[in-house]
């Protein structure tokens, strides 16, 4: 019998009976464990758990709660190594990639430690005679924040550091495709001095997110996860009266120019397309190509990519891991189908690259590269997510930036060039929210913020970063004057304006 997880709550972890969910080590389709979804009543508690940790919280100074969240660093950077293999056994992910993962997510750790510079208001002396007026950035009360499989360490991270450190609680909900390495970090947090409840963790799926979305103590909503899940979270945490930023998915471009260093470029291409497995919201999952170049560019990216090492239980042979779960890599499949079947050429076939030899197997598929595709395909239009990159062919820069602006998702693309110029032109015009210049995966650092544009986000501001201080806060405008004893003005009835005084 295998273990079954719990919620996290109030510091420990909590057992009910709801529905259980099967959790699978997608290397070998061993099952790892199960979780229960949530109970209404496990909600409840959680809720309750969460107000009563944010009331002690923000009486917490900003020294006080600067050094949880440093506390919080020291061990994640203590336990990182046993994280990035909780992270391979659930997700499938290669040990260094993993612990990458988990470096990234630390990074953000880093950032909620230095709140106190973050946080600062606005203040202006003066601003009327004798007047002054300043502007406080105040915690919003409980977050929410639910999650994709793709990155069960980093996502989170991206969000909870600093939900807290801005002086709020915060109630995770992970994805139950590989819920262990969010559960590990709630644990881990949980060893800090923090009131305990500030950070609770409940399993669950759909269900379990739309009663927490609708109930009126959660104040704000952060969601990352597939466009159309996005999309309805964010609907349905804007009719409950909540502020919600929802990131969805994605289709990444990269434009290789005539003049790239075509052995620089797949050397890049590569890392960024297969690596994860495609399984990144920053993947790069279509290059457009010179047809000046566009011979020698795939001569040289299929003799790498036949190189790259998948397939194995033992992840640290591979290039690249499995997909997470069957369903996924049968839908992943699916798409090149689609996509052979609507005329596109597959150049190099992960399926035949990897055969499954029984059906206890991983869910492994080979890399996947496919030409000929043009921006009417179904299988262009959809987000594949898995280690597939399409090909397509521009005759200029031009011709380039008009297909990804076409493309509804805004998430990332970069471009490929030794040219300046172009590379200026292509970061003006591409309608996209973070863009790389010889750079593949643009994943903005810690100090700024992460958010597309279009159908990759719903929602007015970018997550972790300055945006992410401002979306778990809220302002709060103050003005004062402390007249003499002697001024006496009369009564004005007009509307005060401050030239006036
Ligand atoms: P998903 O949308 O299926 O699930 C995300 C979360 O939403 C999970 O916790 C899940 O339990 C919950 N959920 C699923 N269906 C729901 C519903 N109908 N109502 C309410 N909640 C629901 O996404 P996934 O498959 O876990 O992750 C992959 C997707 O996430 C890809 O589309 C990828 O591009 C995207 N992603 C985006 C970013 C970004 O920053 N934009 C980052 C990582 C992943």
């Amino acid at each position: 019998m295998n273990k079954i997880r719990g919620h996290f709550i109030e510091g420990k972890e909590v057992f009910d009976n709801g529905d259980i969910i099967k959790v699978f080590n997608p290397t070998n389709n061993e099952e790892i464990s199960s979780i229960s979804c949530a109970k209404d009543s496990s909600l409840e508690k959680a809720i309750i758990s969460s107000e009563k940790a944010f009331n002690e919280w923000r009486q917490y100074s900003i020294a006080k709660r600067t050094e949880v969240i440093f506390e919080y660093k020291v061990l994640l950077e203590r336990n990182k190594e046993k994280l990035a293999k909780i992270i391979g056994e659930d997700l499938g992910k290669v040990y260094d990639d993993a612990l990458g993962e988990v470096r990234r997510g630390i990074e953000n750790v880093e950032y909620a430690c230095g709140i106190g510079e973050v946080i600062k208001g606005e203040y202006n002396k003066n601003i009327s005679t004798e007047v002054d007026s300043w502007s406080e950035f105040l915690p919003v009360g409980i977050v929410l924040g639910i999650t994709p499989f793709n990155f069960p360490a980093m996502v989170p991270m991206w969000m909870f550091p600093l939900a807290l450190a801005t002086g709020n609680s915060f109630i995770l909900k992970p994805s139950e495709k590989d819920p262990h390495g969010s559960i590990f970090i709630t644990e881990l947090f949980n060893e800090t001095k923090a009131p305990k409840g500030l950070l609770n963790l409940v399993n669950g799926d759909k269900k379990t997110v739309e009663f927490l979305i609708n109930d009126k103590r959660i104040k704000a909503v952060s969601f990352v996860g597939s466009t159309p899940v996005a999309k309805k979270v964010y609907e349905l945490s804007s009719i409950s009266g909540k502020r919600c930023q929802a990131l969805g998915g994605a289709k990444n471009h990269a434009l290789i120019l005539s003049d790239a260093n075509i052995d620089y470029t797949t050397d890049q291409l590569i890392s960024a397309a297969f690596g994860s497995s495609g399984q990144r919201c920053m993947a790069l999952s279509v290059a457009v190509v010179s047809v000046k170049i566009k011979n020698e560019f795939l001569k040289s990216l299929k003799e790498k990519v036949l190189k790259l090492k998948f397939g194995s239980e033992d992840l640290n042979s591979n290039s690249f891991g499995p997909l997470v779960t069957m369903e996924h890599l049968k839908s992943v499949e699916n798409n090149i189908k689609i996509a052979e079947d609507e005329g596109a050429e597959i150049i190099v076939d992960g399926r035949d690259l990897f055969k499954r030899k029984n059906s206890k197997s991983g869910y492994f598929l080979g890399p996947t590269i496919i030409d000929k595709v043009n921006s009417k395909m179904k299988s262009y239009k959809n987000e594949i997510f898995g280690p597939v990159l399409q090909i397509m062919e521009m005759n200029d820069l031009s011709d380039g930036i008009d297909i990804i602006n076409q493309n509804k998702f805004g998430n990332g693309c970069c471009i490929f060039t030794s040219d300046g110029h172009s590379a200026r032109a292509f970061a003006e015009k591409a309608e996209i929210g973070m863009v790389g210049i010889n750079i593949p995966l643009p994943v903005p650092s810690s100090y700024h913020s992460f958010g597309g544009w279009k159908d990759s986000i719903f929602g007015d501001l970018s997550i972790y970063g300055p945006d992410g201080v401002r979306f778990y806060t809220r302002r709060k405008t103050i003005t004062q004057r402390w007249p003499s004893k002697s001024t006496s003005e009369g009564v004005d009835l007009s509307m005060p304006n401050n030239l006036k005084q």
